[in-house]
């Protein structure tokens, strides 16, 4: 059993020192106070802690966690993927040598993500990647969580990735690599399903407009509504893209032109068209969306039951976007105003190609600091519940409910000062962890004498 300051359900109202009992790696109580059928439960009291439900990260590219620090963004959007092309090739002397970097980067992204206290991962997948790297790197972690002798909870599947296959056709090559190396797992998916596993329901991700056609976004979409798949795409990202999309030229033009065919001139479908695409699919997140138009982002909002935005607050920041607003250049991300549409947000780290690191809760911090109009409580649903009920996931992941094994996330508080215990939980140097790590480290008291203090 454990008592932190706060118990944070979000679907319910916060609890001050309320009880949650933990049992046979289940939640099987929680609330103010404690039934008699508990009252012999050892338990540990979470002094300056508050237990909010597992974390969602709703975009990443595991990948590229073995960088040190993002590739700088400085001359152009172009220029920036131009150099984590580079740094793929580079990194890559040999093809078996390429899968190990490969696994060991998506081991490091797993690690990094579980530490900060995130639960569920939407990852964008290229090729190499087999699903077993991410069953060995969660066994890892569930093998130490489990490993001290004084634990005495921990979830089943400590955290979960949920691969998006990457589909890019720029030529006929890459359509046939793509679309097999999608197809080749689902299958596999399909033949595995009776396993546990920490892998979520396999996605599609048509990369953007740039580099999938509005064929190919088509073919994401069918499979998607058959088969009850995500897609995710980035979309309308940067006015490099728009350009291109638009005009077909500006510093896109150096970066495509030597891949291109005429297959891809003839398939170039602009943003509209492949909004109105995702539309028609099961689920879908436009990632970072940043230079939707008025009337994309009022489609958005009708649509808010089957389509997200997922913002990314400090690769926004990295690569310094922009929004007109009126009659001016704001670099400010205008949540505020798109929710106001209607249109529904969820967070993402990206990669480390582009954020210094992978922690979920700094991005929440980040747009805590900077959408002086969002609420807390909106901001912390956005890595929580609300991704959570959207992409249907399993077993209670994203909540606190009885019953459930999904895993928790403790936040360690500061002696700020607030006028909500969210606004408490998101302001500066809280910081987050899996609740089994915390237990680790705190001492577990017999139920009398703990309860005795508490009196
Ligand atoms: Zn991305």
């Amino acid at each position: 059993m454990v008592r932190p300051d706060w118990l944070v359900p979000m679907e319910r109202p916060p609890i001050h020192q309320g009880f949650l009992v933990l049992r046979h790696n289940q939640i099987q109580y929680l609330g103010q106070d404690l039934p008699n059928q508990f009252e012999n439960v050892t338990q540990t009291r979470l002094a300056d802690y508050a237990i909010l439900p597992g974390l969602i990260n709703s975009h990443c590219h595991l990948e590229f966690s073995d960088l040190a620090e993002p590739i700088s963004a400085e001359d152009s959007f172009a220029s920036w993927i131009q150099s984590v092309i580079r740094h793929r090739a580079t990194a890559v002397p040999s093809p078996s040598e390429r899968m190990s970097l490969r696994r060991a980067a998506i081991d490091r992204g797993i690690t990094e993500s579980y530490q900060c206290g995130v639960r569920w991962i939407v990852d964008m997948t290229t090729s190499p990647w087999q699903a077993e790297w991410v069953e060995t790197s969660v066994l890892a972690i569930t093998k130490s969580a489990r490993s001290s002798a004084k634990h005495t909870w921990s979830p089943d599947i400590p955290i979960s990735v949920q691969p998006c296959m990457e589909l890019v056709d720029v030529n006929e090559t890459r359509l046939e690599q793509t679309r097999s190396f999608a197809d080749s797992h689902f299958e596999s998916q399909a033949q595995q399903q009776a396993r546990l596993s920490p892998l979520g329901r396999f996605g599609l991700a048509p990369h953007s407009p740039y580099t999938a056609s509005i064929e190919l976004t088509r073919w994401s979409q069918r499979k998607s509504f058959e088969q009850r798949r995500l897609v995710a795409m980035h979309l309308a990202e940067s006015l490099d893209e728009m350009q291109w999309i638009e005009k077909q030229d500006g510093p896109f033009e150096g970066l495509m032109r030597p891949f291109l065919n005429a297959r891809y001139w003839s398939g170039l479908g602009s943003v509209t068209e492949h909004l109105d695409c995702l539309s028609r699919s099961w689920r879908s997140l436009v990632v970072h969306g940043n230079y939707l138009t008025d009337s994309e982002l009022a489609y958005l909002g009708l649509a808010f039951e089957k389509m997200a935005i997922v913002h990314c607050p400090r690769t926004h920041t990295h690569f310094g976007h922009g929004h007109s607003m009126g009659h001016s250049m704001n670099a400010r991300y205008p949540m505020h105003e798109r929710m106001q549409m209607g249109v529904r947000h969820f967070l993402g780290t990206d990669s480390r190609a582009s954020n210094p690191n992978l922690n979920l809760w700094s991005e929440a911090q980040s747009v805590r600091a900077t959408q002086s109009e969002v609420s807390s409580w909106d901001i912390l649903r956005m890595i929580t519940t609300d991704p959570a009920e959207f992409l249907q996931l399993p077993g209670g992941i994203g909540r606190i409910q009885e019953g459930s094994q999904a895993g928790l996330t403790a936040v360690k508080l500061n002696k700020n000062k607030a006028a909500t215990i969210y606004d408490c939980l998101l302001s500066p140097e809280t910081t987050t962890q899996p609740l089994e790590k915390v237990l680790l480290s705190e001492p577990i008291a017999s139920a009398a004498s703990e309860i005795e203090k508490l009196r």
